[in-house]
Parts: C-alpha cells; structure tokens; sequence
C-alpha cells in the first residue's frame, strides 16, 4: 500500500467519526463499535475508493459485488451478537471479507462461504495481512450452509434472498440467531431468527438492500 494513500482519510481519526456516525444512527453495542474502531475498512476496497471507505455508503468491490454500508455491518452484527459473546459463527457471502474481520472480533470462530473465488482469494489476503486467526473459508453455493460444522450460535447472510433456506435453519444451535434480508426485487427486510427450544421466532426488522443470493459456485 502507498504510503500516501489517503493520509487522514483512512486514519483512526476518521474511524472514529465513522463510530459517532453509527452512534447517531442507532447502533448501541460497545463490542460492536470497538469492533468497528478496530477494522481498517479502507483496505478492503480498492485504491481509487480509499478515501470513501468510511462514508455510510455500500461501495463497489469488483464482480458485480459490493461492500455493505457500515451502519447495515454495524446493525446486523449487533443483532447477531444480542449483547451476548458469540462462539461459532457462520457468514453467507464473504465478499471482501469486511463484515467477517468485524465478526472475527467479535466471535471465537468464524466460517464464511463466498460462491465467487476471485472474490474469496482477495477476503483471504485481507485475513492475512491482519492477522485473523480464527477466521476459515470455503469456496460454495452458502445455502446449504456448513453441516460438518454446525450447529452456530449465530448465522449472518450478507446477500438478499427470495426465503429463508431451510438448512440454515436447521444448522442454527438452540438459543442461535439467523440475520437475513429476505424478499424478492431489488429491496428485502432485514429479518431476524431466532431458535427456541421448540420452534422458531421470525422478527422483521427494517427494509434493506442487498445484492442477491444466488445460487452455485463460480
Ligand atoms: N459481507 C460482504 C458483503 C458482500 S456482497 C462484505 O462485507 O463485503 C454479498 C456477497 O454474497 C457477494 O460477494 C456474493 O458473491 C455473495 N453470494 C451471493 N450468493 C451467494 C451464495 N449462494 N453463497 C455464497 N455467497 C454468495
């Protein structure tokens, strides 16, 4: 990276200004902020954007994808997290890896799908260069989730999809929370799952917009 690439844009200072914004905004969950605070958002979007990496904007990412505002990272993570320490968490649509460095912070384990690789080879350099230890990836379609693995206490999908996959339901522990934006056209609602002992809890949250959920690995 060069060394003068958007000194004092990309700063903590900036970072900083970027948590009071989210503060405004709603978002009350001090783990989540410091999480925030702590993930250099800059480099996860491409030199020329640098500068933009911190406006409440969604920004490109190559492919047709994009990196998620930081109110609606800030927003899902704190409704994930529901003020309790999280363990196993499982993210649909690494992307540029952005929202899962937030999760890494805030989770002991973190398993993330993205169904595009050059995508994935990218979010993976980023957990290199900062060092995310507790971070594993697969390259796939995310709708069948990870059933070696599960069950997750937390399941975050970070495309929009047409229902509710029934196998992430199924992969989420008693007491587990699924965050997915569920509808069909260009916008969905934010929704919340959350597993009782017995059933399933469905909260709707606020109207939000993602790039699709497809489906297969390319
Ligand atoms: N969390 C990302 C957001 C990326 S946009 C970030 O912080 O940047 C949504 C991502 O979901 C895209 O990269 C897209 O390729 C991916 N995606 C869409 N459908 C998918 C599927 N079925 N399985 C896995 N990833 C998927």
């Amino acid at each position: 990276m060069s060394v003068h690439a958007g000194i004092g844009m990309t700063s903590q200072r900036t970072r900083e200004r970027m948590i009071g914004r989210l503060r405004e905004q709603g978002i009350t969950d001090e783990v989540v902020l410091a999480a925030m605070l702590a993930v250099p958002r800059h480099i996860f979007v491409e030199e020329a954007l640098a500068s933009r990496a911190y406006e409440d904007v969604s920004l490109p990412i190559g492919l047709n994808q994009t990196i998620s505002q930081p109110y609606i990272v800030a927003r899902m993570t704190e409704l994930l997290r529901d003020n309790k320490p999280l363990g196993r968490v499982l993210e649909i649509g690494t992307g540029c890896g952005y929202q899962t460095s937030v999760l890494s912070r805030v989770a002991n384990e973190v398993f993330s799908i993205e169904r595009i690789a050059p995508l994935l080879t990218k979010a993976k350099s980023h957990f290199r260069e900062l060092r995310l230890r507790n971070v594993k990836v697969k390259h796939g379609d995310g709708h069948q989730g990870l059933p070696e693995v599960a069950p997750f206490d937390g399941i975050i999908v970070t495309a929009g999809a047409t229902h509710i996959p029934e196998e992430l339901l199924r992969q989420l522990a008693v007491g587990g929370r699924l965050v997915i934006p569920v509808g069909s056209g260009g916008a969905q609602m934010l929704t919340l799952v959350e597993r009782l002992p017995e059933s399933y809890r469905k909260t709707e949250l606020e109207a939000v917009k993602f790039v699709p959920l497809l489906s297969g690995a390319v």
